[in-house]
């Protein structure tokens, strides 16, 4: 399944768009990201991939539901989300749009550790297949953006130190993966690490 359907409990505030600096960090990376089509649209025209980065304890900034087709992203593309509870599967944004619908996921992953502060959810046929072959952490088969997808998150990290190991694979959304870190940059580079394993491969 690919992004666009929200399926937990949301309390959306509409406001003004975001401001530039709430996003400049994740819009650089995200510019990259849509360049080596890791984020971007199906050929079916459903958009793909998040970014998110972290505000503070409960809050943090996510790319906007249904962006994946645009190539740059304004302040009316981004969310902000001020509070959330992934018990009780409750999310409050604000925005002039509605979060991602893997945002709860994103929350759950910044639970892990308040060291983490950067997650990146992309799409990739050759990342996915390379990750399940080679024994890569992963959740089992259910779907994003369910409450099944919060347990198998916390399932995987819950023997592990999350930041020793801050990647994912998701068995049940297809070509979906996930990478964390202590910030955007660092995030960025495990996926290129990645990327240069893949190539190798
Ligand atoms: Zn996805």
């Amino acid at each position: 399944m690919i992004d666009g359907v929200i399926k937990y409990t949301f309390d959306f505030q509409q406001t003004e768009p975001l401001k530039h600096e709430q996003f400049t960090e994740i819009e650089s990376l995200r510019k990259r990201l849509f360049a080596l089509n890791l984020i971007g649209v199906t050929d079916e025209g459903i958009g793909f991939g998040n970014i998110s980065q972290r505000v503070g304890r409960d809050s943090f900034v996510i790319t906007g539901t249904q962006t994946g087709h645009l190539a740059k992203l304004q302040g009316e593309h981004y969310a902000l989300i001020e509070a959330y509870n992934d018990k009780e599967f409750y999310l409050k944004s604000s925005g002039a749009i509605k979060p991602s619908s893997e945002a709860l996921t994103h929350g759950t992953i910044y639970n892990l550790s308040f060291d983490i502060s950067a997650v990146i959810h992309i799409h990739s046929k050759v990342i996915w297949n390379f990750m399940l072959k080679n024994n890569y952490l992963k959740t089992e088969d259910v779907a994003y953006g369910t409450k099944e997808m919060i347990d198998e998150v916390n399932r995987i990290f819950s023997t592990i130190e999350p930041l020793s190991n801050p990647k994912f694979v998701m068995l049940g959304h297809e070509d979906g993966v996930i990478i964390f870190g202590t910030d955007l940059l660092s995030a960025e580079l495990i996926l290129y690490e990645m990327l240069k394993k893949v190539v190798n491969a």
